[in-house]
């Protein structure tokens, strides 16, 4: 029987291993002592005839996983662009948990709608962006590509003369996707799930940043009328760089194009004076990707699909059925995602938003700036290090005199446990990245940081 006794165990060992992670994070090697292959031996075997005792399951989940965890809420974890956690939003997530509701529906569960809206306006306005704005709260950038572009293929495809919802696309006019040459690699992606095909790439400058005289280019060469969508990026994996918003979206509006933005650590520059003119603009796109889980440091998974016309993204996205109970006149979250039932992400977002407050959102963001500046010119002092990007906001890429070396270099620093910065291709080039972009990131992480790089180049 399902009594409150048989919840209270499982959820104070949960606590106590949580804390216990929480607590030594900072000062674990950084990289996981084993494989998934290894640890598979304790989490796997033959199904459990029968059942367990939930608070021993949770005991031994926390055990089989020892060694192979990767500390990324460590202050000296640089990888891809992963982010930290903030305590808030830590606190909502478990509470989110506990309250398992499923809030697709305003009426069904108006608390959480009720805070994901809160949250979604805050975003809008620390965003810069049209109050009118539609939030939907995703697992990740990849799926707000697909909500943007999603919205953008039915309205440019609509004004065409042509309904996809009606007809599909079999037969539709062709669209022309228009991505700059260093857009991320899940813009393609969401374009493959859209049915879009490979898009048409307009060249981008040395740090990354599409090029308007490409794009003025490569639009006169698209057919008259035929419907476009153009894809532009704030903040650039390798460089942090931001596409020329301005001249680049008012290019692709005056050819009918609908303009969606991957923003997904990048956006965050419009939340603070220091960085926002490296948005410039890019309040008059019409759709545009960010992640929560990233620079903001909510814990995965959380994106954040945002789409200037709300009603042309309620059409796009929501289903229409009898048994359920809408609200037509605000709509459903269900209608800004593509899940029906979903959990309620947006709320560690409310709780962030909620503890940091403008002003801490703007500290946020300028400390991971102003770290990633520390990084770049502690690691530029080291002999033969080279930063390849003029670090505009929180990325370092950084090579070695040649390729064996920063390989060399990259696999020292992993291995030692010290630090993580995932090694990428840049221009050519192997490179060392560094992101930062977890708020748990000290002046004395990125001092032992530099150390670190320094102790693995003098030791190859
Ligand atoms: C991480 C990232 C994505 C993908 O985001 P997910 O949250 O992993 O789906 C897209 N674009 C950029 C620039 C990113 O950094």
């Amino acid at each position: 029987v399902a009594t409150f006794d048989t919840y209270e165990a499982a959820l104070a060992r949960a606590a106590a291993h949580a804390r216990a992670w929480l607590e030594s994070v900072g000062e674990r090697p950084v990289r996981p002592e084993r494989t998934a292959a290894d640890l598979l031996a304790g989490f796997g075997g033959t199904l459990p005839e029968g059942p367990s005792d939930p608070a021993t399951v949770v005991d031994r989940l926390a055990s089989n996983a020892e060694g192979g965890l990767m500390a990324m809420g460590s202050g000296r974890f640089f990888g891809w662009v992963v982010g930290g956690t903030l305590p808030a939003a830590l606190g909502a997530d478990w509470l989110v948990s506990a309250w398992d509701q499923n809030t697709g529906l305003r009426t069904a569960t108006p608390a959480l709608a009720a805070a994901e809206e809160a949250a979604g306006a805050w975003l809008v306005d620390l965003f810069g962006l049209p109050a009118r704005t539609g939030v939907g709260f995703v697992t990740g950038a990849t799926m707000a590509h697909f909500v943007g572009l999603a919205t953008g293929r039915d309205t440019v495809l609509a004004r065409a003369g042509w309904d996809v919802a009606e007809r599909g696309l079999v037969g539709a006019p062709p669209i022309t996707v228009l991505v700059g040459a260093e857009r991320h690699d899940t813009v393609d992606l969401a374009l493959r799930f859209l049915g879009l095909g490979r898009p048409v790439e307009v060249a981008a400058d040395d740090e990354g940043r599409l090029n308007p005289d490409a794009l003025a280019r490569t639009l006169a060469a698209v057919d008259p009328g035929a419907p476009i969508l153009c894809c532009l990026q704030a903040g650039n994996l390798h460089s942090g760089a931001f596409d020329p918003f301005g001249p680049s979206i008012d290019l692709a509006h005056e050819r009918g194009a609908w303009v969606h933005v991957d923003g997904a650590f990048g956006l965050w520059a419009a939340a603070t004076p220091s960085l926002r003119h490296l948005t410039v603009g890019v309040e008059r796109a019409d759709s545009w990707s960010s992640d929560a889980h990233k620079t903001l440091n909510v814990p995965y998974d959380c994106g954040i699909a945002l789409v200037a016309d709300p009603l042309a993204m309620r059409a796009s996205m929501g289903i229409h059925a009898d048994y359920l109970i809408e609200d037509p006149a605000s709509g459903d979250p269900q209608e800004r995602v593509p899940e029906l039932s979903r959990r309620a992400r947006g709320v560690p977002v409310w709780a962030a938003l909620a503890s940091l407050g403008r002003s801490g959102v703007a500290e946020l963001v300028d400390g991971l700036h102003a770290r990633a500046v520390s990084i770049a010119e502690g690691i530029a002092a080291v002999p033969g290090a080279t930063v390849m990007n003029v670090v505009v906001y929180t990325q370092v890429c950084v090579a070695f005199e040649d390729d064996e070396r920063t390989r060399a270099i990259t696999e020292a620093l992993m291995s030692e446990g010290v630090v993580w910065m995932s090694g990428s291709r840049w221009h050519g080039r192997d490179v060392l990245r560094v992101s930062v972009s977890n708020w748990a990131t000290t002046a004395e992480d990125v001092e032992a940081s530099v150390v670190a790089v320094a102790r693995a180049a003098a030791a190859h």
